[in-house]
C-alpha cells in the first residue's frame, strides 16, 4: 500500500463552558484543531486529528500544524502507511523535532493499518482490557469556591478523576485545592495541576500548606530539575507532564524517582506509535500514567480510547475525553463518555467516519 494524498482540514472547536483556562492567566474560547486525511492507492482512507492547546503551552501551535505539513508531507508521498516504524524513520529524517506535526499522519497511518487488518486499533496496540476505563474532568482555572461548585456536576456526569488547574497565585491555589477536596467523596481522586506556572519556593509553600489533603502534585515547575527539587520536599503524589515529551525522559525520571504518574500526550509524543513506546515502557517500569493529548475533537478522542483501552489496567490511572468538552462533532461514530468511562471502538482502525460536511473543504493538499 502507497501514501498517493496527504490532506489537512481546519476545525473550529468552541467549548461547551465558553472558555478554558490554565496557569499563567493563559485561555482558549475556540479550539483549533487539524484534521488529517491519508488517501491510498489501495482505496483506503485513514483519519488523525491534532489540536494543540494555544500557542502558548507546548512547543507547538495550530498554524505550525499546517506549515508543518506542507514542508514534510511530499516526504511521505510513496510510502507505505502500513509500516508505522519506518514511517516514523521517515518522517524523523525528513522533518527534525516538531512531534505534534507527525502526529496526526502517524494517527491516519493506525487507522489504515487497522481498517487493512479488519481490526481495531486498540488490538494491534496490545489488547482491549476490561469493558471501558475511567475518564478525569480537568476543572478550569477559576476563584476557589467556583471551581468546587463544579465538582458535584461533574461526578454527576460520572467523573471520579478531578483535575484542578492552579498554577496561579499560591495563597489562592492552596483555598482552591482546599475548596475542592473538600467535596470530595471516597474513591474520588484529586489532582492539582500547575502546568509549570509556580516557581520552586512557591510550589514548596503550596505542597506543604496542603500537607494534610489527599492531592496529586502534577508538574509544578517548568523545568524537570526544578520539579524534581519539590518532588523531593513533599509526599504527595508527583506527577510529571509536560517535560516527559520522549522516551529518554521517563527513563532519567524513573532512575531520580521523580514521579509516581506520568502524563503522556499522544502528539507531545509525536503520535500513537511513539506512544504506544512510551506507555509499554511506564507500564514495565511501573509507572502510573494518565493517557491522553493537549486536546482534540472526536478523533483525537477515539485514538486516546484505543491507546488507553489496551494500557495494562493497573497502570492506567485515567485519560480523556476532549470530545465530550466542545460543541462540535466531526465523527459522529466517534466514542462517547458514559458515566464518566469510556471504550475503544469495535470497528476496524480507528473507528471514525467523518462528516465531510462538518470538515468543509481542506485548506492542505499534497499529492
Ligand atoms: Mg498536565
Amino acid at each position: 500500500m502507497r501514501i498517493t494524498r496527504i490532506s489537512a482540514y481546519r476545525v473550529e472547536l468552541p467549548l461547551h463552558e465558553g472558555s478554558y483556562k490554565w496557569s499563567g492567566g493563559n485561555a482558549v474560547t475556540v479550539f483549533d484543531s487539524t484534521v488529517v486525511r491519508v488517501d491510498t492507492d489501495a482505496g483506503l482512507t485513514g483519519w488523525g486529528e491534532v489540536c494543540p492547546l494555544g500557542p502558548a503551552y507546548l512547543p507547538a501551535y495550530a498554524a505550525g500544524v499546517r506549515a508543518g505539513l506542507a514542508e514534510l508531507g511530499p516526504h511521505l508521498l510513496g510510502e507505505d502507511p502500513l509500516e508505522l516504524g519506518k514511517l516514523n524513520r521517515r518522517m524523523d529524517a525528513a522533518l527534525k523535532g516538531h512531534p505534534y506535526v507527525k502526529s496526526p499522519v502517524d494517527m491516519a497511518c493506525w487507522d489504515l493499518l487497522g481498517k487493512a487488518a479488519g481490526l481495531p486499533v486498540c488490538v494491534l496496540l496490545g489488547g482491549r482490557y476490561g469493558d471501558d476505563f475511567g475518564l478525569y474532568r480537568a476543572i478550569s482555572q477559576e476563584p476557589p469556591a467556583a471551581m468546587a461548585a463544579k465538582v458535584a456536576g461533574y461526578r454527576a456526569e460520572g467523573y471520579r478523576r478531578f483535575q484542578l488547574k492552579v498554577g496561579g497565585d499560591p495563597d489562592v491555589d492552596i483555598e482552591r485545592i482546599r475548596a475542592v477536596a473538600a467535596e470530595l467523596k471516597p474513591g474520588d481522586r484529586l489532582v492539582a495541576d500547575a502546568n509549570t506556572g509556580w516557581r520552586v519556593d512557591e510550589a514548596l509553600r503550596v505542597v506543604r500548606a496542603v500537607r494534610d489533603v489527599d492531592v496529586y502534585i502534577e508538574q509544578p515547575c517548568p523545568s524537570y530539575e526544578d520539579c524534581l527539587t519539590v518532588r523531593r520536599a513533599t509526599d504527595h503524589p508527583f506527577v510529571l507532564d509536560e517535560v516527559v515529551d520522549s522516551v529518554g525522559m521517563i527513563v532519567r525520571g524513573h532512575a531520580d524517582r521523580a514521579m509516581d504518574v506520568v502524563n503522556l500526550k499522544i502528539s507531545k509524543l509525536g503520535g500513537l506509535t511513539k506512544a504506544r513506546q512510551a506507555r509499554d515502557l511506564c507500564a514495565t517500569l511501573g509507572i502510573g500514567m494518565t493517557l491522553e493529548d493537549s486536546w482534540g475533537g472526536d478523533i483525537v478522542t477515539a485514538a486516546i480510547a484505543h491507546l488507553a483501552h489496551s494500557c495494562p489496567p493497573e497502570y492506567l490511572f485515567t485519560a480523556t475525553d476532549f470530545n465530550s468538552y466542545v460543541t462540535v462533532s466531526v465523527a459522529p461514530d466517534a466514542p462517547r463518555r458514559a458515566n464518566g468511562r469510556l471504550a475503544a471502538g469495535t470497528a476496524p482502525g480507528l473507528g471514525v467516519t467523518p462528516d465531510p460536511a462538518a470538515l468543509g473543504e481542506p485548506v492542505l493538499v499534497v499529492g
